[in-house]
């Protein structure tokens, strides 16, 4: 089996950044700024938004965690997210997942200035992703994508798996992940099943697929018995499994022997959407300093 690590493509993404940062600061006296909202602590994003504190330091990003009190309800968020819209001092925002239960409100997304959405939430963003045939001027950064499904697309570039012509079997139809994903793989010519929790008979779409996306938050649900043999899984989970150790929705262990390739969790998709969404964030500034 072979493991497709995200660490290696997300270092050379990292790596065009420090040089990008010091111009901009050079340019207008201040560095790229993103502001994180994220609810819980004890859930996989929170581990996110610290590697996301450690990596900003690292390179030189300003980034600023709210964790919003969830009594304030919807309001709460749209307050926020209006009022970090219209403030300058934030080139970039994006909101972790999971939100609090009934979080359902939808216009909380197009508080965020298109602009300043590095995870395309809002439906401008969304919209220019969807009304395209292509994916190149998502990837060239024309607007801006939600960064997992992007970070899904570069995995499979930087490994040489080409989509196209291919079955894929995406596991998951959120607004942030399995939709735009199973989008951009249709953009590159691949034929895809997107599947969900209703879906009947989910092993057929499973065992037919050349390769799985896997994006549903169920700890090591994909077995061996529900898969083929020599599939390409894309792991997006981040769950905790019984002993609060970060797993993917694949059980990697029971799949190792018959996948042809895998993306470890942690160590796959998640450090590649790291990258994306600095990246994303140092251009949301460098946007920002060439419309002054
Ligand atoms: P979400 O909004 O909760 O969506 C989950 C989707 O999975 C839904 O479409 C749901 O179907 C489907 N689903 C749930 N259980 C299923 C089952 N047993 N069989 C088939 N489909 C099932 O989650 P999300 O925000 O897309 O996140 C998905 C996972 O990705 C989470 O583990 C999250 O932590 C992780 N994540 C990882 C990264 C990264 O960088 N690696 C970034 C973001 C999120 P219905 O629509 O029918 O309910």
């Amino acid at each position: 089996m072979k493991l497709l690590e995200g660490k290696p493509l997300s270092r050379s993404i990292l790596e065009t950044l420090p040089g990008r940062i010091t111009e901009l600061e050079k340019a207008r006296g201040s560095k790229p700024a993103l502001a994180v909202i994220n609810y819980f602590e004890n859930s996989p994003s929170a581990v996110y938004v610290k590697r996301k504190i450690k990596m900003c330091e690292k390179l030189g990003i300003a980034c600023k965690v709210f964790s919003p009190d969830e009594k304030e309800g919807q309001k709460g968020l749209l307050n926020l997210l209006s009022s970090l819209g219209r403030n300058p001092d934030f080139d970039a925002v994006m909101v972790e997942r999971p939100l609090p239960a009934g979080f359902d409100d939808l216009s909380f997304w197009d508080a965020i200035p298109a602009e300043k959405d590095v995870d395309a939430l809002s439906s401008l963003n969304m919209g220019r992703l969807f009304t395209g045939k292509s994916i190149k001027d998502a990837e060239s950064g024309l607007f801006f994508s939600p960064c997992t499904a992007l970070a899904v697309i570069r995995i499979m570039k930087h490994y040489g798996i080409d989509p196209s012509g291919k079955k894929i079997t995406v596991v998951g139809r959120s607004s942030v992940i399995g939709k735009p994903v199973s989008h951009m793989l249709t953009c590159l010519d691949a034929t895809v099943t997107l599947c969900h929790s209703r879906t009947r008979e989910i092993r057929e779409h499973l065992r037919g697929a050349e390769i799985i996306v896997l994006a549903i938050g169920r700890a090591k649900w994909l077995k061996k018995e529900m898969a083929g043999e020599n599939q390409t899984i894309i792991d997006v989970g981040t769950n905790l499994d019984e002993s609060g150790k970060m797993c993917g929705d694949a059980d990697f262990d029971d799949l190792k022997e018959t996948a042809g390739a895998m993306t470890p969790v942690p160590g796959g998709v998640g450090p590649v959407t790291l990258a994306c969404l600095l990246e994303a964030s140092v251009r949301a500034a460098e946007n920002f300093l060439k419309k002054r």
